[in-house]
């Protein structure tokens, strides 16, 4: 450099710069340098590895929190202590966390007081959504398909309810027939209601019967109501056992027995399986509970079960009518001669004796049998034809047993038709009366006539007194029949007076069963009241059987004739013809019976038995007519023994009511007139 003065140059200075310690310097801060950044990049490096760990694991175990809750766990909370983000946003999850808790009791709360009703109701509750899954049911639900429980949970299907039901179900065998493929569908529909889908009763496998109706919302939900009906289902089975089992014997009693004939019946019908009815009746057994008390004879009876019922095949039935009257069904008979061993295996178990209140004890049974299809196809029948055979078998003598047959079977069935038949015609009018004169034997004039009746039947015509009166008086028919009788008879007889007949006498049967019911007088003089009836000019006939009934009769009767009524003694020489009778009763009048007239004058012993009689008669101040009288040679001969009167057809055959007057006007027109009108 040129140093200069003010004016001149002062001369020129020269420097010299070294490049060393700047070499060193520059090496020694690139040292530095270098070591810094090393340094740096690991600190950095560690620093970095450092904060990324940490804050990864924080989310991560956010991450597993956040799942936890997703999964339904609610008592989760995280811990991200700091001031940064991933902290903040771990106390937002902790919050959000105790605010889903909160949530969930109170979804819980509500839900039970939803559930909490339904638990209370003694029924099993269930509600379906209306897709079709189970929200909800209570305990009772649970409880009542204890069975299929396990598989019962919240989500399941009601086509799934339904299928498990089904495999549980107990499906009665004719039921499973009438139902078809799917017994648990909707087949009975409660009565009113369209909204119930199905209301039934079902027993499940388990031995549990459910009732369970099903309606559906208008939301489309269904509701399912289910009530075990265990408790019923037993007592109304033990009422049904009681109903239809003998409670002594505990055998079927006789509704189950005709329940289950027309069971066996319908079954042997449609496979052409032969089968027999047995009426089977102890012999004597009133002899045991009378003489041995009726507890020995309710042992006896039980007994007599007991070894009836090991007696027979395992599908035959053994039941108990009543009394000592037992019923079976034997089945599997393939000839009608399989029925004899069957019949005689029964007939010897009763044979030995049996032990009874440390007696020893012998009885016998009867036996009546008929058959299916032989005897009849229907269950009325056999059973009546059974117990006919019973009968028969009875009357041969006890021990024993009877199988109907066609002859007995047909007599039996006549008088059934008959009986039926006979209560019809009182209904329906088809009775008459005729009336047949009886003469007195001094005058030759008619004094009175016997009402007799008639049944005009109207396929079979004229059906005879013989045939019908003792049916009507078994059956009680006579009754009614002998009031309708008097009645009609004693407007007959007013209808006569009107037609100046006015001393004519009207004789009515009156039969023994008529006598027997109690309010028979009042009957009697209600009708002779309503008809006007002239009493001194009604006469009844009564047999020697009737008077045998003594006490209310004989007051009856006393009490009749102090009316004026008389009393004839009818069909005298056939019963007893015990003359106390006469005496003891206030009887006017002696019929000497048919049979004794008939041979009258052939037999001398009839003749002179008819004599005493009517001396005897006289004697007590009785008087007599004779009945039956056909021929001339009779009449002159009871005219003889100072007989009173006489009828017959000699005499007079019966005619209707609106044919006697003339009768009786021609009978008693003097001979005289009757000659001159001959001649006319
Ligand atoms: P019964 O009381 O001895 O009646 C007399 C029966 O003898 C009558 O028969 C009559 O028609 C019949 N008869 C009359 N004259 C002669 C004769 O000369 N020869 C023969 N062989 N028979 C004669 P019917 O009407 O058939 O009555 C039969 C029986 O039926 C009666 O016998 C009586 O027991 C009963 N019966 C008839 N009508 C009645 C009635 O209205 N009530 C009641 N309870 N029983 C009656
Ligand atoms: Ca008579
Ligand atoms: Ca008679």
């Amino acid at each position: 450099i040129d140093i200069r003065g003010a004016h001149a140059d002062l001369g020129s200075l020269a420097i010299e710069f070294s490049q060393a310690p700047l070499r060193h310097a520059f090496q020694r801060t690139l040292n530095v340098g270098l070591m810094i950044a090393v340094v740096g990049t690991v600190v950095i490096a560690l620093a970095g590895w450092l904060m990324g760990h940490v804050l990864t694991r924080r989310l991560w175990s956010l991450a597993v929190a956040a799942d936890k809750v997703a999964c339904g766990e609610s008592d989760i909370r995280v811990f991200l202590p700091g001031c940064d983000e991933v902290a903040r946003v771990g106390r937002a999850f902790n919050s959000m966390v105790d605010r889903l808790g909160e949530n969930m009791s109170a979804l819980q709360a509500s839900r039970d007081r939803l559930i909490k009703p339904t638990e209370a109701i003694s029924e099993g509750f269930a509600l379906w959504s209306a897709d079709d899954c189970l929200v909800l049911c209570n305990g009772q639900f649970r409880a009542i398909f204890e069975a299929i429980e396990p598989a019962i949970e919240i989500g399941m299907t009601h086509e799934k309810l339904n299928q498990l039901i089904d495999e549980q179900m107990v499906v009665k065998k004719e039921e499973r027939q009438r139902v078809g493929v799917h017994p648990a569908e909707n087949q009975d529909r409660a009565d009113g209601r369209d909204d119930v889908v199905r209301a039934r009763e079902i027993e499940l496998s388990s031995g549990r019967w459910i009732s369970l109706c099903e309606f559906r919302t208008p939301d489309g939900e269904l509701i399912g109501i289910y009530t075990d009906i265990s408790a019923r289902k037993a007592t109304e089975e033990t009422i049904r056992y009681q109903a239809t089992h003998d409670a002594l014997t505990g055998l079927p009693n006789r509704s189950l027995f005709a329940e289950q004939l027309d069971e066996a019946l319908s079954v042997a019908r449609g496979s052409g399986e032969r089968l027999a009815v047995a009426f089977l009746d102890l012999d004597r057994f009133k002899l045991v509970n009378d003489g041995l008390g009726h507890n020995v004879g309710d042992d006896l009876l039980v007994a007599v079960a007991e070894r009836l019922q090991r007696s027979v095949g395992e599908r035959d039935l053994v039941a108990r009518m009543g009394g000592d009257e037992f019923i079976l069904i034997i089945r599997d008979l393939g000839e009608i001669d399989d029925v004899r061993p069957k019949i005689g295996q029964i007939l010897e178990a009763i044979r030995p004796s049996f032990q009874i209140g440390g007696q020893e004890l012998h009885v016998t049974a009867s036996i009546g049998v008929s058959l299916f299809p032989d005897d009849s196809r229907n269950a009325d029948q056999l059973l009546k034809s059974a117990d006919m055979a019973l009968y028969r078998a009875k009357s041969n003598g006890r021990d024993r047993w009877q199988l109907v047959n066609a002859a007995m079977n047909s007599a039996a069935f006549e008088r059934i038709v008959l009986e039926a038949q006979l209560r019809r015609a009182v209904d329906q009018g088809q009775f008459s009366l005729v009336y047949q004169p009886q003469i007195n034997l001094r005058s030759g004039q008619v004094v009175g006539v016997e009402t007799l009746v008639r049944w005009h039947h109207p396929e079979w015509g004229l059906v005879p007194p013989e045939q019908f009166i003792p049916l009507a008086e078994e059956t009680g028919l006579i009754y009614d029949l002998g009031l309708w009788i008097l009645e009609t008879a004693c407007l007959q007889h007013a209808t006569w007076r009107a037609e100046g007949l006015d001393s004519l006498r009207l004789a009515v049967n009156i039969s023994p069963f008529q006598l027997k019911r109690s309010g028979l007088e009042q009957d009697l003089r209600a009708i002779l009241d309503r008809t006007d009836m002239v009493l001194d000019q009604l006469e009844v006939e009564l047999t020697e059987t009737t008077l045998m009934q003594e006490g209310e009769t004989t007051r009856l009767l006393q009490r009749l004739a102090a009316s004026g009524v008389s009393v004839a003694l009818d069909d005298f020489g056939t019963g007893y013809s015990s003359l106390s009778y006469l005496r003891r009763f206030p009887i006017d009048r002696i019929k000497i019976d048919r049979s004794f007239v008939c041979d009258i004058s052939g037999s001398k012993s009839d003749g002179a038995l008819a004599r005493a009689v009517i001396m005897l008669a006289h004697g007590l101040n009785i008087g007599v007519i004779a009945e039956g009288v056909e021929t001339a040679a009779q009449l002159s001969l009871l005219r003889h023994f100072g007989c009173d009167e006489a009828q017959g057809f000699l005499l007079g055959e019966p005619v209707s009511g609106e044919d006697l007057p003339a009768m009786i006007v021609e009978r008693n027109q003097p001979p005289a007139a009757k000659v001159a009108l001959a001649a006319v």
